[in-house]
């Protein structure tokens, strides 16, 4: 063909992490066919769906089988109840949003690599290492990336850099709490991020995928800090907050009025949703309404709580054997300093070989990640107690 390809793709690296974790566990297990595997690699939930989930989804199922309730196209930006019953959570933190900000969509991750569609040519800064779609979904429209290191001195939660920045505008990837680091920005920092979006004229996206994770005093959304209604959007999920990973279903928040030059942000993104998607089930969206539901939350919330138990009782571990590590507390990722000064993919080797455990080498993350390893809580609580005592005669 004669056709020109987007030649920007040849500038992303080839996704191998998954692929050489799966290959070296494969050569491992088909050596030591004996051997108890204890997988803390995976970044996917493993407890059932809440059932009062299960039941909404069900019977919206019967309703889409009957000749007066049936329904078909929903509406792009998703249905009245969903977007009510968003608006209504983010009251619970003590935030005011309108509907029309509201943008129901399959997941996170679409809308995350879908926003670079309405952005023009803008300088992107993203802290890292972190979730990889934000430097890939960049990459591949061909903007120009400048990367934040994330480091043990700063808690893996880079601030504004003044000094290299000189001022100009950028868009802005923050995600907290972190995957894969674990970390949460708290009231301060985010004040810090947001001053210094509006100073530069920046957008600000805001990943709260993992906001169901946070407690205490931290945010749960960037629009608790004053002002960020001004210079920045949010993205969030129900995969990990309400187990939709295989479900799909999220929604993205563009206030309305958020402006890029003379351009509304709202009402572009609008019309790029209505052009290039159509909607999210309503079996899916009745899922999701009731896992916002009270009877929703609470289910949702013992879900989390079992991940944040496991995830504490690894921390333990690394606590009394003295590792540094981030994350643990408010996230289900335990993000740890490789000990001895080896190399992620060296204490990769390290833990299957002598106690079985899998985890991910940080360098998979990005550059900032050479040196770290994360587990996640999101096994069974058998296999994190077990993992806990193999780690705890390891290290
Ligand atoms: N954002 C972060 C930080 C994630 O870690 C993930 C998934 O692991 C997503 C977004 C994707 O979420 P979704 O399942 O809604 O596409």
């Amino acid at each position: 063909m004669n056709i020109k390809a987007n030649t920007n793709f040849g500038n992303i690296k080839e996704s191998y992490l998954f692929s050489e974790i799966g290959k070296r566990l494969r050569a491992y297990q088909a050596e030591n066919p004996d051997k108890r595997l204890i997988r803390m690699g995976i970044g996917d939930v493993t407890l059932p769906l809440p059932s009062v989930v299960v039941e909404a989804m069900g019977k919206a199922v019967l309703e889409m089988g009957n000749k007066e309730t049936f329904r078909g196209y929903p509406p792009e930006s998703g249905y009245a109840f969903l977007k009510d019953a968003i608006v209504e959570h983010y009251k619970s933190f003590g935030v005011d949003i309108s509907p029309a900000s509201v943008f129901v969509s399959d997941g996170a991750k679409s809308d995350l690599g879908n926003f670079v569609d309405i952005l023009g040519d803008n300088e992107i800064m993203i802290p890292d290492p972190v979730y990889p779609v934000y430097v890939d979904s960049n990459l591949m429209s061909g903007r120009d990336i400048f990367l934040l290191s994330g480091s043990i001195s700063n808690g893996f939660l880079p601030l504004p850099p003044e000094d290299l920045t000189g001022g100009e505008p950028n868009v802005i990837y923050l995600c907290s709490p972190n995957n894969p680091t674990g970390a949460v920005y708290d009231r301060h920092a985010l004040k810090l991020w947001v001053d210094h979006a509006r100073l530069t004229g920046s957008l600000i996206i805001f990943d709260a995928a993992y906001e169901a994770f946070v407690t205490g005093d931290l945010p749960h959304s960037i629009y608790e800090i004053e002002g960020a209604k001004e210079c920045a959007v949010e993205i969030n999920s129900f995969s990990k907050f309400a187990g939709f990973t295989g479900v799909r279903c999220g929604w993205t928040v563009v206030p309305e009025g958020l402006m890029a030059g003379d351009m509304d942000l709202n009402k572009l993104w609008n019309r790029r949703q209505s052009t290039k998607f159509n909607g999210v089930s309503y079996p899916v969206q009745r899922a999701a309404e009731a896992a916002l539901s009270p009877e929703g939350m609470k289910q949702c919330v013992q879900n989390i709580e079992y991940y944040k138990e496991n995830a504490r009782i690894l921390a333990k571990v690394l606590d009394e054997k003295g590792v540094k590590y981030t994350g643990g507390t408010n996230s289900p990722y335990i993000w740890l300093q490789c000990p001895n000064g080896m190399g992620s993919w060296e204490f990769f080797d390290y833990l299957l070989n002598n106690v079985q455990i899998a985890g991910t080498p940080g360098e998979g993350f990005g550059r900032s990640g050479e040196g770290y390893f994360r587990l996640t809580a999101f096994g069974s609580r058998e296999d994190t107690l077990e993992a806990a005592k193999r780690l705890s005669e390891l290290l």
